[in-house]
């Protein structure tokens, strides 16, 4: 399957020659003593930075980093990124002590070509989580053009990604934006079948939207994680000690009758590796039927199920993972997922991950590379694929 058309207007159709283009990036970066920690995030925004300054328009970068509560507070201050910012980018980057105002104006339009701005975290100022039209109006004036790349604030009306948008047009998206809303998009469209689901994680409660729009578009579910028990257990299984969720069992009874009713192939684990205690998990023993002898919880998937669930993923023209199937920060109970994560490798389809845990248990496999597009939003990917609207996508501007 190739990615679906994108219908907004992107940083390619700008003319950017001699401009100030804004971009909304998203550097909400781990920090460790002042110093970026991990920059995935700021490497993601390269594409769209390099575009620009090839094409001699002047970037003026903007981001959230933490969450100051609309005060100034030097520890959230974008200045900690500014060094690895210039090391990845090869280009000047200057800064500004604010994101508005006289002294962020004057800088934007004194850059030489080939340099780039870096204003002072959003946050900084209430009206960015306000979505105020005066922050947004004020912002506005740094730049002649505007572009958001920042897929993992999309999902929040912010003033940087949503009031903004009513000063430039067209208000356009990032190359990682596309990239985003091309891959997830396609997720919801035509994907190339058999379409394989592979949903993990903890809370069945923040996945219902997800598993209620992908029902009627997939052919198999796979269901992992500590999730997997709520389903367990309405389907009236034991599952000894395990996570369940009392007051989603209902609703995911419901999920496994609208499945069956579908002809959707939903499958749970077979087999457990289990421990007495979730604090101090130890090594792990493996429980080689459906049932959980009580006092014991699960904690990824076992064996048995590996195999089943790599069977279903070799058979795939699509796949779209959200969620670790175990505890995967602590070995073994990391086997489960690295063995569906080998399994995705090993396949032709296209493959998609979304979330942060299974973004950095990939990471830690070092098959993050193996997949089509693993998403850089963690609620971003989850409401858009829930089929919720956007605020940061709906503001930009249609093809058409
Ligand atoms: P979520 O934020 O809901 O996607 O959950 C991700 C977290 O769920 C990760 O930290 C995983 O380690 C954890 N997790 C996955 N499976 C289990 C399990 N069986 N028991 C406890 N935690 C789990």
């Amino acid at each position: 399957m190739s990615a679906t058309t994108i219908k907004k207007m992107s940083v390619r159709d700008l003319q950017v020659t001699g401009k100030r283009v804004f971009v909304r990036v998203d550097f909400n970066v781990p920090l460790d003593g002042g110093r970026v920690a991990d920059d995935t995030r700021i490497r993601a925004s390269l594409p769209t930075l390099q575009w620009i300054l090839r094409n001699q328009g002047t970037p003026i970068l903007a981001s959230h980093l933490g969450r100051p509560k609309g005060k100034p507070n030097p520890a959230y201050s974008l200045l900690q990124v500014v060094e690895r910012l210039r090391a990845l980018l090869g280009s000047e980057v200057r800064f500004a002590n604010d994101c508005v105002g006289e002294e962020a104006e004057r800088a934007s339009r004194s850059l030489a070509p080939g340099e780039a701005l870096l204003v002072e975290n959003l946050r900084f100022h209430a009206g960015e989580e306000k979505n105020d039209p005066v922050f947004a109006e004020n912002l506005a004036r740094l730049a002649d053009s505007y572009v958001n790349d920042a897929f993992g604030s999309a999902h929040r009306a912010h003033a940087s990604v949503a009031a903004i948008c009513a000063h430039f047009h067209p208000a356009t998206a990032g190359l990682l934006m596309e990239r985003e809303i091309n891959y997830l998009g396609g997720l919801l469209g035509a994907p190339s079948r058999p379409y394989v689901a592979i949903l993990g994680g903890a809370k069945v409660a923040d996945k219902v939207g997800l598993v209620k729009n992908l029902l009627p578009r997939v052919n198999a579910i796979l269901i992992g994680g500590a999730m997997a028990y709520t389903f367990l257990a309405a389907r009236g299984v034991g599952v000894g000690a395990s996570r369940v969720e009392s007051e989603s069992l209902p609703m995911a009874a419901g999920i496994l009758d609208a499945a069956a009713a579908a002809g959707v192939k939903l499958l749970l684990p077979v087999d457990h590796r289990v421990s007495a205690s979730l604090t101090n998990p130890g090594e792990g023993e493996i429980v080689s039927g459906e049932v959980i002898p009580e006092g014991l919880l699960g904690l990824d998937i076992g064996p048995k199920t590996c195999e089943a669930f790599a069977r279903e993923i070799a058979l795939a023209g699509t796949v779209l993972w959200n969620g670790p199937v175990g505890l995967f920060e602590q070995p073994p109970f990391h086997l489960g997922s690295l063995a569906v994560a080998e399994a995705v490798a090993a396949s032709k389809a296209l493959s998609v991950a979304g979330g942060g845990d299974t973004a950095a248990a990939l990471a830690s496999f070092s098959l993050a590379e193996k997949f089509s597009h693993v998403s850089t939003g963690g609620g971003a990917s989850l409401e858009f694929l829930s089929g919720l609207t956007l605020p940061g996508v709906a503001s930009l501007t249609d093809r058409s």
